[in-house]
């Protein structure tokens, strides 16, 4: 299966995508992730996009694109995979379709989790996330790590994303309106959206998701 999912910062996209991707045994594709690890391996492509992400701008499309192209051609992706976070414009949604009619492939459907602006702003700014692996994710009031700072899973150490910022969230709420959300009817268009409602337990929304998927 190839799947996109949308929604806004701190919709549970990563959380979530954790979770399908095993699932489906389906590789998850995550741009900011990806970011992310070129920042910390000090790559040329993780300083082209760390002052965009720090601000919680959008990383420029030529960057963004080829680094997204040249990880759904890995050889795990054949199969399928789960996008997150990409595309994030409507640029970047042509260029994928583009890219994947190229190899006679398509998107099986387009998940968009829906919460609402008050709720993010809580997520993310209690959000911690493991400096060993991105998909361990906790929050100090929703899902506090049994021992704080510590990662329940791998005992890596737990950090504050830079761009998890009040100032810099606001920024990207802002970007995902004018810039992300306008992907939501590009794929109503085309007849893949699905929308989930993402309040309530991980394993609910999860259980949703899957549950559109089957259809
Ligand atoms: P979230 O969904 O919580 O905002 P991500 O980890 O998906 O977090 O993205 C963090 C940042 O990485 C974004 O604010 C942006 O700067 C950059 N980024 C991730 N994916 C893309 C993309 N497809 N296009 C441009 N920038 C991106």
């Amino acid at each position: 299966m190839r799947i996109v999912l949308v929604g806004p910062p701190g919709a549970g996209k990563g959380t979530q995508a954790a979770f399908l991707a095993k699932n489906l045994s389906i590789p998850h594709i995550s741009t900011g992730d990806l970011f992310r690890a070129n920042i910390s391996q000090g790559t040329e492509l993780g300083k082209q996009a760390k002052a965009f992400m720090d601000a919680g701008d959008l990383v420029p499309d030529e960057v963004t694109i080829g680094m997204a192209k040249d990880r759904m051609e890995q050889p795990d992706a054949v199969n399928g995979f789960l996008l997150d976070g990409f595309p994030r414009n409507v640029s970047q949604a042509e260029a994928l379709d583009v890219m994947l009619q190229a190899e006679g492939m398509k998107l099986d459907a387009v998940l968009d989790l829906e919460v609402e602006e008050d709720e993010v702003v809580k997520r993310i700014a209690g959000r911690r996330i493991c400096r060993n692996d991105s998909s361990h994710v906790f929050h100090v009031t929703y899902a506090p790590a049994k021992t704080a700072g510590v990662c329940d899973t791998c005992g890596g150490e737990l950090y504050q994303r830079g761009d998890d910022s009040e100032a810099t969230v606001r920024n990207r709420l802002e970007v995902y309106h004018t810039q992300t959300e306008p992907i939501i009817d590009y794929y109503k268009a085309q007849g893949l959206l699905v929308t989930i409602p993402a309040l309530g337990e991980v394993a609910d929304v999860t259980k949703r998701a899957m549950d559109a998927l089957k259809k």
